[in-house]
């Protein structure tokens, strides 16, 4: 006789690793669009025993912290080659950083776990391209200005009070953002945002005092070469309107370099450069169609000194 073991929703898993999941979707065909209240047809993991394996191979916490954005496209366990267990993965909101930690209280408890109480060493923060939260920052960069007659209004001014929070520049970096894609720029203002807010949340974080009990700031661990952190732009790239097999802008990771001010290809790329883990792009298995960007770093470079500010 198996044994099963209550999942996710209430669906029953065979402890067996290799038997399949025993889910399934109550709905006919014919059902309305109404959600049954229990979670059936979730898939729960197929491999528990295996899952709890792998889990207790690494006695030791992780060294590795991931602040990532909610969006559902981002997968940092796969995008880092991560096993399970091997870095703390924090979601939120664009993946930023607001300037006043102790403000978002769920937040900060997390880091204080992370970097505080379990002392990670490698601290990445990764934005990317086609997201909610720039894209709310750049439509709507002063608080009220979202339509009160704006279907989801609510929802809108909830985000934008939140990237307000991360950046006091975002009016001024919406306008330039706008001028530049107006101007013919291959990013839209909205990834500029993105990549943008990711240097605000970058200097953000170097400023909070989240190590040794919270007396030293991360800044100052990186300078006792106890933290690294990397600031890292995740572009998705974008299709062909003609042929969705290819692209008009490749996608890559890019990184920030903080003495230059500048992006690049992240060089990281299927290179373990720290403790087992590599970074993993699947940049080389989609094909670029004629003329697309293959590397969208120089765009990326905003020289605010070379730009005129009309009013
Ligand atoms: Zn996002």
């Amino acid at each position: 006789m198996e044994n099963y073991v209550a999942s996710a929703g209430g669906i029953m898993v065979p402890t067996d690793g290799n038997a399949k999941v025993q889910a399934h979707n109550s709905c006919s065909p014919d059902s309305d669009d109404s959600l049954s209240p229990r979670h059936t047809g979730i898939i729960a993991h197929a491999d528990l025993s295996g899952l709890m394996a792998k889990l207790a191979e690494n006695h030791t916490p992780p060294k590795i912290l991931v602040l990532t954005c909610t969006d559902y496209r981002i997968s940092a366990s796969d995008f880092f080659n991560l096993p399970p267990g091997k870095a703390f993965i924090q979601k939120q909101v664009g993946g930023f950083l607001t300037r006043n930690l102790s403000a978002a209280a769920a937040f900060h408890a997390s880091l204080a776990v992370a970097a505080g109480i379990k002392e990670v060493q490698d601290i990445f923060i990764m934005t990317h391209s086609d997201c909610a939260a720039a894209k709310i920052a750049v439509q709507f960069p002063k608080e009220g200005m979202v339509p009160q007659d704006m279907a989801k209004n609510a929802d809108i001014e909830t985000i934008q009070r939140y990237v307000l929070q991360v950046s006091d520049k975002i009016p001024w970096l919406s306008r330039i953002f706008y001028q530049m894609q107006n101007g013919g720029h291959p990013l839209p203002a909205e990834d500029l945002m993105a990549a943008h807010l990711g240097i605000e949340s970058y200097k953000n974080l170097m400023g909070i005092k989240l190590f040794h009990n919270q007396t030293r700031t991360t800044s100052e661990m990186v300078d006792m070469g106890q933290v690294r952190v990397s600031l890292l732009h995740l572009d998705l790239g974008k299709k062909s309107k003609t042929n969705p097999d290819l692209y008009e802008r490749m996608p890559a990771l890019y990184e920030y370099d903080p003495i230059t001010g500048q992006f690049f290809i992240s060089r990281r790329c299927n290179v373990s450069d720290f403790d087992g883990v590599g970074l993993n792009c699947g940049y080389h298995e989609i094909t670029p169609m004629d003329g697309a960007i293959t590397d969208a770093s120089e765009h990326l470079q905003i020289k605010y000194s070379d730009i005129l500010l009309a009013p």
